[in-house]
Parts: C-alpha cells; structure tokens; sequence
C-alpha cells in the first residue's frame, strides 16, 4: 500500500485525506532581479510594505504593473493613499496587452478606464515594464521613469510544491481534479489551486468557488469514513465586481450588470460576509464608512 505522507519543513505526516488549498502566488516569470526589485500583493504584509514605502521612499511615480482586476485595484488605492497623506504623484499602470481587464466587457472597461482618468491612474497599453536600474525604471517602449517604485500584478501561478506534483495540471500550474474535487481517491484540491473545469473553462479564482468547494469537502471526507458516496462538486457563479478604491465599482452580480455605490455595497457586504473573525468584519465595515463620510480622494 502507499504510504501517505505529507513532508512539512521539519516534520513529516502522516494523513488519511489530504485537502490542498495553498492557493496561488505572484508570478515574475522567472525573472528573479523584478522579484527582489518589485513589490507585490499576496497578504497583508505585502500590503503593509506597500504602504510604508509610499511614505518613506523618495519616489515620483508609482508603477503597477498589470492591468487586471489586482491592478487596477492597488492602482485606485494608492491614490487613495497618496490623498489621505496629501501627496502628489504620478500613478501609472503598465499593460502588456493592448487593453486593461482585457476578457471583460466593452462597458466595463470603459467605466474603470473613466474613473482610472478621474484619479489621474495613467494607463500605458502595448507596454512591459523591461529592467529596474536602483530606482530606475525602464519600459519597453524606451520610456523611463525616475525614480519610482514598481509593484508587480502581472500574474500569479501555484505554489512551488504544487507545481513539482506530477500530475495534470491546467495553466498557472492549477490541478486538474474530478467532479469530486479529487486528485487521487484520498487527495481533494480546492480554491485558486485548482482548475476545476465549468463549462469548457476552468473556474476563475475567486473567493466564493474556494468557499463553497471547502465546505464540499469537509462533507464529502465525512461521508467516505461513515461509508457513505460523496456529492460532486456544482459551481454556482454569483457573479464578480471590480472594486476601485473611490466608492466606484462595476460588475455582473446573478448575470445583472451593476456598476457605482450599488455595487460597492455588494462588494463590501460579500467581503464582511465572508471574512472570518468579528474584528475583521468591523474593520471592513470601518473602511467603508470611512470612503463614505471621509474628505474623499483629492486629486491635484
Ligand atoms: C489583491 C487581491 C484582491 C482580490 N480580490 C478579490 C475579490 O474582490 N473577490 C474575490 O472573490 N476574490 C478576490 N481575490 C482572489 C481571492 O483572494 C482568492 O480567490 C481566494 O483567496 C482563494 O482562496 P484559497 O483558499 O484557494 O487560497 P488563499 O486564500 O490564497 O490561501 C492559500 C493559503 O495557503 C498558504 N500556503 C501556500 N503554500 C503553502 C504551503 N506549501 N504550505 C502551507 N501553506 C501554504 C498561503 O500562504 C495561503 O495562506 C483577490 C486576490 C488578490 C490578491
């Protein structure tokens, strides 16, 4: 029989059920020198660094690199930030591809392109970030920016272990998995680490598929060890909103398009819902009503 053993850093153990929900992190392509040079957003420490640096570097332009929904939302939100510390600068998002949030509609993109020029967020499509020299930052397109600090969303991918697995696996590295979420009979993956396929096209990461699939699983283990047949996995899309850091937002919520205070509300009412922990909870609460009745995001 196989052994099932999973190694950590420094024990290993053994297990009846493995569930994997490691998630995903930022991707640099391999390129190592943007990894020590960039800052990225993966937790809340990164997020951290990110706010010390926009008030401790010498910097004249911030460069976000990526023009998805992580993009757009740093970008919004460092305006945001730069505003409550009554800070001039220049925001600039950098895209690889020849439009911001490239899959999403036509209306969409025109309302955050909108709002994006409202925070003064310059955009610069067809264009790669290529080297950073100190604080030197070099595109593609021979423009320079000096100095400026980058912070890279141009993607993510699964963890290294994951990767190593030797088992299907879709793009960014994602598991392949049953209907059952399953890899092996006792191996169930879950959340952004696993392609799970709805329609033709793996499910898009997002907090709600991790969610429902988590509380799946927990089930479905109990039913195999009281020897019962487990139940498949049925994604059920609620819909998604592109928050920006000034009460804007658009989005398809049930197949609804929504867009503004609305579906600023929805966001911020799924994020409470589904945060754990009351302090949590009171701090999303906090930040709304303070983006509510706060002096705004002044742009000079
Ligand atoms: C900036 C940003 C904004 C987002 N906004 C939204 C949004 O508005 N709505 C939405 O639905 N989704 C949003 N997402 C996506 C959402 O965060 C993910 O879809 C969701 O967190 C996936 O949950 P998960 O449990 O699969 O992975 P995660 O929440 O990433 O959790 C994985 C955990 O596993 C840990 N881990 C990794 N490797 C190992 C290892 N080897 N050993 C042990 N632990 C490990 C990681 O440290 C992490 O804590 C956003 C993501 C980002 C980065």
């Amino acid at each position: 029989m196989n052994q099932r053993i999973v190694h950590g850093q420094t024990t290993s153990y053994e297990y009846d059920y493995l569930v994997i929900a490691a998630g995903t992190h930022t991707n640099f392509y391999g390129n190592d020198d943007m990894a020590r040079k960039a800052f990225k957003l993966d937790n809340v420490d990164d997020a951290n660094r990110i706010c010390e640096a926009v008030q401790t570097s010498a910097f004249n332009t911030a460069i976000v690199v990526g023009g998805g929904y992580t993009g757009i939302e740093i970008a919004t939100n460092l305006r945001r930030r730069l505003s409550s510390l009554n800070v001039s600068k220049q925001i600039v998002i950098v895209e690889a591809s020849g439009s911001i949030l490239n899959t999403l509609p036509e209306w969409m993109v025109r309302y955050v392109k909108e709002n994006l020029a409202h925070l003064k967020v310059d955009v610069l499509v067809n264009s790669r970030v290529e080297c950073i020299e100190n604080n030197r930052v070099i595109l593609s397109d021979g423009r320079v920016f000096d100095p400026s600090i980058v912070i890279w969303a141009a993607g993510v991918q699964t963890p290294p272990f994951v990767r190593d697995m030797k088992s299907e696996k879709a793009e960014q590295g994602r598991l392949n998995v049953t209907d059952y979420l399953q890899m092996e009979e006792h191996i169930f993956s879950i959340g952004d680490t696993t392609a799970f396929v709805d329609n033709g096209h793996p499910l898009r990461m997002a907090v709600q598929f991790a969610v429902a699939q988590g509380k799946l699983t927990g089930k479905n283990i109990l039913r195999c060890l009281h020897g019962q047949g487990m139940r498949p996995y049925r994604s059920v899309d609620r819909g998604y909103i592109i928050p920006m850091a000034n009460l804007h937002a658009c989005g398809e919520l049930m197949g609804v398009q929504c867009k503004g205070l609305p579906a600023i509300f929805m966001h911020y009412s799924m994020c409470i819902r589904r945060s754990l922990g009351l302090r949590k909870k009171m701090r999303m609460l906090r930040d709304l009503l303070k983006s509510l009745f706060g002096s705004g995001i002044v742009v000079s």
